[in-house]
């Protein structure tokens, strides 16, 4: 493993980060005539830079010290800025396993980033002498792995094994782990200096659409995204919508349980229908379902107004279906049930 200064592009190393008014008095109270806000109304002031609070909670909550965490503008926004952090453009290049989460490509290639894809095997796991060699390249800086993975749904092994032999930077994407009875990596944190552990807001914590994605790692690691977002990424709605969804715990548990017993019940019922032809593990709030033609499915299924994700294009003839509650889920099971092309 190297040490973490050396995995920071030059450019950022070099960064004076944007200091801004709230960063130098930390106070809640006083007369505020430092950063040109309207003093009246409700959400006038520029939300907490750091997200203090949401953090405190996190922490308690995870068991990590809030220096080991970086809220940002949804889960996407910590895989932009990991780019921007550790792979210089025209340069150095990052790694994933395929198939799986589309916006490791779009972030690589908005960074102008080389982005090695390597197979998954026919389980969707790490086919390890296909990688090995890639580990000991200079010029990966960042290796991706989803898991549970996307669109697949099933958790990867052997994540141990990359984390102890790449000297780069390791993101595990935790997007579903709520929904897994594996668990999270975040134990792993203290052994391994170089890995980053993604998770977000917008799946079992119901929060899509105020944007909150979360990283861990350790306090340098962090301190590096912290410089590079920008300053007031994540507002004080999404802040308080955050707190707010942590306080429902119970509810977000009962919800996760229902999801899951609703995804045994789709298997079991789709399981009894000709046109599909394998319905693969899933650890996550979806599954992937190959069938007779997905392209027909899927265009049969929009036109009944039940939307599924075609995922033919990359996994042949599947389908990626999200659990829904238990009637949508019946709508979904009766519209395929009369297909009939
Ligand atoms: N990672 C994975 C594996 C995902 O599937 C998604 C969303 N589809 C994300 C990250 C992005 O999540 P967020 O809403 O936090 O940006």
């Amino acid at each position: 493993m190297k040490v973490i200064q050396e995995l920071i592009r030059p450019s950022i190393q070099k960064l004076k980060p944007y200091s801004s008014a709230r960063d130098e008095y930390q106070g809640s109270e006083g007369v505020f005539l430092d950063a040109n806000e309207n003093p009246f109304g409700e959400l006038n002031r520029y939300p907490d830079p750091y997200q203090k609070k949401l953090k405190s909670k996190l922490s308690e909550i995870k068991s990590v010290s809030p220096e080991s965490i970086f809220i940002g503008n949804g889960s996407d926004e910590v895989i932009d800025l990991a780019f921007r952090i550790f792979c210089e453009p025209g340069k150095d290049k990052a790694l994933t396993f395929s198939p799986t989460y589309g916006m490791y490509d779009v972030s690589a290639a908005i960074n102008n980033v080389d982005l090695i894809e390597v197979p998954l095997n026919s389980d969707f796991q790490i086919d390890f002498d296909l990688t090995k060699p890639f580990l000991s390249d200079p010029l990966i800086k960042l290796i991706f792995i989803c898991s549970p993975n996307n669109p697949t749904g099933n958790s990867i092994n052997g994540i141990e094994e990359i984390l102890k032999s790449f000297n780069g930077i390791v993101i595990i994407d935790e997007a579903y782990i709520d929904f897994s009875e594996r668990e999270s990596y975040l134990n792993k944190l203290t052994d391994f200096p170089n890995l980053i552990i993604s998770q977000t807001f917008s799946k079992a914590r119901g929060l899509a659409a105020a944007r909150l994605g979360i990283a861990y790692a350790n306090p340098e690691l962090i301190s590096w995204f912290n410089k590079v977002k920008p300053p007031y990424n994540v507002s004080d709605l999404n802040q308080n919508a955050a707190l707010e969804a942590l306080n429902r715990n119970e509810e977000t548990i009962r919800q996760i349980t229902l999801i899951k017993t609703q995804k045994e019940f789709i298997i079991s019922e789709l399981k009894r229908l000709d046109l599909v032809k394998r319905i693969f593990p899933s650890d996550a709030n979806f599954i992937l379902v190959e069938v007779s033609d997905a392209d027909l499915v899927y265009n049969y299924l929009t036109s009944n107004k039940v939307v599924v994700r075609n995922r033919n294009s990359v996994v042949k003839n599947c389908l990626r279906i999200t659990i829904g509650t238990e009637d949508e889920n019946k709508k979904l099971l009766e519209a395929l049930k009369n297909y009939s092309i």
